[in-house]
């Protein structure tokens, strides 16, 4: 079952961006996610299934 995911959730990755941060806030959803890295500002593309199994944690604000 998929993972309830809503946009402006932050994200906390096990695997870090190359910039050396963690922390992700998802921009758009979909088959494919839209994320904002907190650290670098860079945005990137990876898909829901990828996604999934690299959260730690989901913070809702
Ligand atoms: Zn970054």
């Amino acid at each position: 079952m998929a993972m309830d995911l809503k946009e402006g959730d932050i994200l906390e990755l096990k695997k870090a961006h190359p910039c050396g941060g963690n922390t992700f806030e998802i921009v758009r959803t979909g088959m494919d996610f839209r994320m904002k890295c907190l650290t670098c500002g860079t945005q990137i593309w990876i898909s829901r299934v990828k996604l999934e199994k690299r959260i730690k944690k989901v913070t809702r604000t």
